[in-house]
């Protein structure tokens, strides 16, 4: 591999560097107080005091009280929690979600149905935003509850999660939202989005992979996902990944206070690149609504290109990005947000996210700037999927994609 040693990392969404404040706040729970929080002697019990300490910086990230919160091990752990409590408290058989959310609750959702259970998937507009007319009619007297994410992970639409809880408490439904998107980048405040449930993880905001919060909101039925030792006050067995809840409280800490960099001058530098590439790469088109959105994302469709080649290109001079599916191994399955938007399956093919974060710089924007344009301008010349290529009519788009994807094979096994 030819890789840089620099990385131009603009892939933010799907996880974030350790705060060096972060991993100094861990490392001594690592070294020396590697005891267990729930045994009595104070080797271990000095931990606990640790533990609390998170809970209560994590709980004042999204302005709840500590008792609140839930540490989990992800922010996927967090989803199929709240949702699978709400069905067992409730006894009720239907989940009403969106199209649009992270496979943590695509997925569960699927496995529901497998199990008898009911599940509505909402459609979205082709802006990505959120029919709430919709919302409120697929709401049944059975519905145990809705799940709708904060702010999407690919396209960075954010959805009126206080509407959606309104309308969930007028039915008297439990409402859950995936967050895990949103602390650092926009303000959380749980009681005035009036939600049951709400899931965070920690690696999207600069803490290790392998933790997570649910916040359950007091007084609602709660019951545990993870069944096992009496740990979270019975909420969620299994001993407390100390070190990782610990860098989890110091990086919600840190999370507040770069709310405004990353509204300020990361917003600038996210609305520096998309509309470059906007102005300056023509057969371009933003997917997703521009507002209300997410302040570091941008996915833009680059017509006549596969993703995937865009990104193995980007990836020989170190810089990383992502196309819109979530897990793009090797699958050339469109995304399905992108999908759920009414955007054509070659479209989202062409789509690529990149997700900015506090440690981009503008030396990192201008390097992107500047080796983009040529990348596409090559793969548009020699792509199979360019019309310009062809006689104007009886274009073989299925025997051009078979040629061009076994190009980007090619390119990928050498
Ligand atoms: C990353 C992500 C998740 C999953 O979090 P993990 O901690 O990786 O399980 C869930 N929802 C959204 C919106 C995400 O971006």
């Amino acid at each position: 591999m030819n890789q840089p040693q620099k990385v131009y990392y603009f892939d933010n969404n799907a996880t974030t560097r350790i705060a060096p404040e972060v991993v100094d706040a861990m490392i001594p729970f690592l070294r020396d107080l590697w005891g267990n929080p729930s045994s009595a002697y104070a080797f271990g019990a000095q931990v606990h005091g640790h533990v609390e300490k998170a809970r209560e910086q994590v709980a004042s990230l999204v302005h709840a009280d500590p008792k609140e919160v839930i540490f989990t091990s992800c922010g996927t752990e967090s989803n199929n929690s709240a949702i699978h409590s709400a069905l067992v408290t409730t006894g009720k058989r239907h989940v009403v979600t969106t199209a649009v959310e992270h496979s943590a609750n695509m997925n569960f959702g699927d496995y529901l149905q497998r199990r008898g259970f009911e599940v509505t998937y909402l459609p979205v507009e082709s802006d990505g935003s959120l029919d709430l007319h919709l919302l409120e009619k697929s709401i049944r007297p059975d519905t145990a509850i809705v799940s709708v994410m904060h702010a999407n992970n690919e396209t960075g639409v954010v959805f009126p999660i206080e509407e959606v809880a309104a309308l969930c408490r007028s039915k008297d439904t439990l409402c859950h939202t995936d967050a895990v998107q949103v602390p650092g980048k926009l303000k959380i405040d749980v009681k005035q989005l009036g939600v049951d449930f709400l899931s965070l993880s920690a690696h999207k905001l600069h803490a290790p992979k392998g933790v997570g919060m649910l916040y359950v909101k007091r007084r609602t039925k709660y019951t545990p996902y993870v069944i096992g030792g009496h740990q979270e006050k019975g909420r969620r067995g299994g001993t407390e990944s100390v070190a990782n809840i610990v860098a989890f409280g110091r990086a919600a800490e840190l999370a507040m206070a770069t709310l405004n960099d990353e509204n300020t001058r990361v917003r600038a530098l996210r609305d520096r690149l998309e509309n470059f590439i906007l102005t300056n790469i023509p057969n371009t088109v933003r997917n997703g609504a521009k507002e209300p959105r997410l302040p570091n994302t941008a996915n833009i469709a680059f017509d006549f290109v596969e993703a995937e080649a865009v990104l193995l290109l980007l990836d020989q001079i170190g810089v990383c990005a992502s196309s819109g599916s979530a897990c793009t191994t090797g699958s050339l399955d469109p995304s399905h947000v992108l999908t759920a938007m009414g955007v054509k399956p070659m479209r989202a093919r062409g789509s690529v996210r990149f997700s900015l974060g506090i440690y981009n710089t503008e030396d990192e924007v201008d390097y992107l700037i500047q080796h983009l344009p040529p990348i596409i301008q090559k793969l548009r010349d020699i792509s199979p999927l360019n019309p310009a290529h062809e006689d104007n009519h009886a274009y073989d788009v299925a025997g051009a994609r078979a040629k061009h994807e076994q190009e980007v094979a090619v390119a990928k096994a050498e």
